[in-house]
């Protein structure tokens, strides 16, 4: 039988959901159950993807090609299971179905509403394709009292009532703030956020308090009287030094055993967590450090590079060092000398990125790690503009750059506009419309069997995920390999470069597509293990 877990948060955004979700996902994986995450978004865009990253975050692209919200990195991060496009879905795809469907006459001439044709389209998206799970957990995206979550909450709601007795459970996230003044951590939030729930026929049955002490046991009676749930189910998330560490301290308050009590499954032994302690002892107890640059656009929210910061992060558990991050925006590098700024630093990363603003800045970071045999990891347009630079200084193409930027003499790095998906065609025009088609998802690509980049991976044949409108141009390949730039990883059909390198670099490598979305905890990707140990390797020379 499949069980829901509905989460949602009150009191304050930015609490954490999607790692509250991931980290019971987490829980109730090592007690030996198959778990699903799945999230709903209230916002109006079709999908995350045409949205700024500053606002709301990095877009996390799943294999089958979706641009998904960055919590279910998140899940992926924490369960090992990689999402799929079917695992999160917004108040504008679902808009977009239903008028779609008005539109074509499926409704026969029946009145469109909120309720029951939103809440219907939620409630089936929700369910969909749940048969082999014993649990699916489902996060509701923002605030119980946004308006636009209003149809979302009715819908799980409607569930509570729906489905067989004793299978959902509601499991609300909120926030005790610590008053220095009273000297006291505050109930009043949570008992009105709890109110705003109930109001619309939410009772939750368990409840997940953030706070950065201890919850006195008479904060936690007066929680449960006021809220209406049992002493045992108000359960204290506090602050924990890494976000790996929250399964564990979850375990500690018993949240895993308040969920499987709330559906009278046996508590049994302990859910094992070993796996876990280890990585949080490698990060707590590292044997060393290396400082990277990250040189990007949107250094301002560090949400916007989330995957990126947790695959450095596992590259430094597998190396068993702690990897310090130093964010320049790439601007400074159009005014000023890079050298000031990035000497002492062990490895040099340019991530993904759209756009002219920085591209230059970029540029001059890429010639900073070529000439001086720094560590040069760059990913997507990090990689387009490495090719950029070294067409400019080494295949003595000083015009060269990309149409990203406009009409270009040596378009070095130039739109994509045909490419082969499994066997059918995807095509492109250069005026079609943003959202949604971008090369996007997991593709192959195929490794020359002598180059490092193979070595590191250990093999030559690889699948890793896109997004991108743009690629290095295949016209300028033997300039370029006759000037010390390989291309060493191609697609299966030889035509889209994937992957390129500095050769007689100690590491200077460029990659087409995000291996930050594949790297997990406990398997860190090889190309982040590879490139901090590189920077160790760097940092003895200095
Ligand atoms: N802007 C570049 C492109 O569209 C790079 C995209 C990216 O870095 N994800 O190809």
């Amino acid at each position: 039988m499949t069980r829901y877990v509905f989460i949602t948060g009150g009191v304050v955004s930015s609490l954490g959901k999607g790692l509250a979700s991931a980290a019971l996902a987490a829980l109730l994986q090592a007690r030996g159950y198959k778990v699903r995450l799945r999230k709903l978004d209230p916002y109006l865009n079709v999908d995350p993807g045409t949205m700024s990253p500053t606002q709301h975050g990095e877009v996390f692209v799943t294999d089958d090609g979706a641009e998904t919200d960055l919590d279910l990195g998140h899940y992926e991060r924490f369960t090992g299971v990689p999402a799929t496009r079917a695992d999160n879905i917004t108040t504008g795809r679902i808009y977009l179905d239903i008028i779609t469907k008005e539109r074509r006459g499926d409704y026969l001439g029946a009145t469109i509403q909120v309720i029951p044709h939103v809440t219907n389209a939620i409630k089936e998206f929700v369910l969909d394709g749940n048969d082999a799970y014993d649990f699916v957990l489902v996060e509701i995206g923002g605030t119980v009292g946004d308006i636009e979550g209003l149809p979302f909450f009715e819908a799980i709601r409607q569930l509570g009532q729906e489905l067989p007795r004793g299978t959902c459970a509601y499991v609300h996230l909120t926030l005790l703030p610590y008053i220095p003044s009273a000297g006291e951590l505050k109930t009043k939030p949570t008992q009105h956020s709890v109110a705003e729930l109930r109001s619309i026929g939410i009772q939750p049955d368990i409840l997940l308090c953030r706070c950065d002490r201890p919850i006195p046991r008479e904060e936690r009676r007066k929680l449960a009287q006021f809220c209406n749930v049992r002493e045992s189910a108000v359960i204290e998330a506090r602050d924990v030094g890494t976000i790996y560490e929250v399964p564990l301290s979850y375990k500690e308050e018993g949240l895993d055993r308040e969920v499987l009590a709330h559906f009278g499954l046996e508590t049994g032994p302990e859910p094992k967590l070993d796996r876990w302690r280890d990585i949080v002892g490698r990060i707590k107890s590292p044997e060393g450090e290396v400082s990277i640059a990250i040189v990007g656009k949107y250094t301002g929210l560090k949400d916007a590079y989330k995957s990126l910061i947790e695959a450095l992060s596992h590259g430094g558990i597998a190396n068993r060092v702690k990897v310090n991050l130093e964010w320049i925006e790439s601007e400074v590098f159009e005014r000023e000398d890079p050298a000031p700024f990035l000497e002492g630093l062990n490895g040099i990363l340019v991530p993904g990125g759209f756009g002219q603003r920085g591209a230059e800045g970029k540029i001059r970071a890429a010639r900073y790690a070529r000439e001086r045999k720094i560590p040069y990891f760059g990913i997507c347009f990090g990689m387009q503009m490495a090719v950029v630079e070294a067409a400019r200084s080494l295949a003595g193409i000083p015009d060269a750059n990309s149409t990203e930027f406009g009409p270009t003499p040596e378009p070095v790095v130039g739109l994509l506009t045909e490419w082969m998906r499994g066997n059918e065609l995807e095509r492109r025009v250069a005026e079609g419309d943003l959202g949604g088609t971008m090369r996007l998802g997991s593709y192959k690509a195929a490794l020359a069997p002598d180059s490092q980049i193979a070595k590191i991976y250990g093999g030559t044949r690889i699948a890793e995920r896109h997004r991108h409108r743009y690629e290095v141009n295949m016209a300028y390949r033997e300039r370029l390999e006759a000037n010390g730039m390989r291309f060493a990883g191609l697609s299966p059909d030889g035509l889209l470069p994937e992957t390129v390198e500095v050769v007689g670099h100690p590491w200077f490598i460029g990659v087409q597509f995000h291996p930050e979305l594949k790297s997990r905890p406990f398997e860190p990707h090889p190309l982040f293990q590879s490139f901090v140990a590189a920077a160790i390797e760097q940092s003895r020379l200095v």
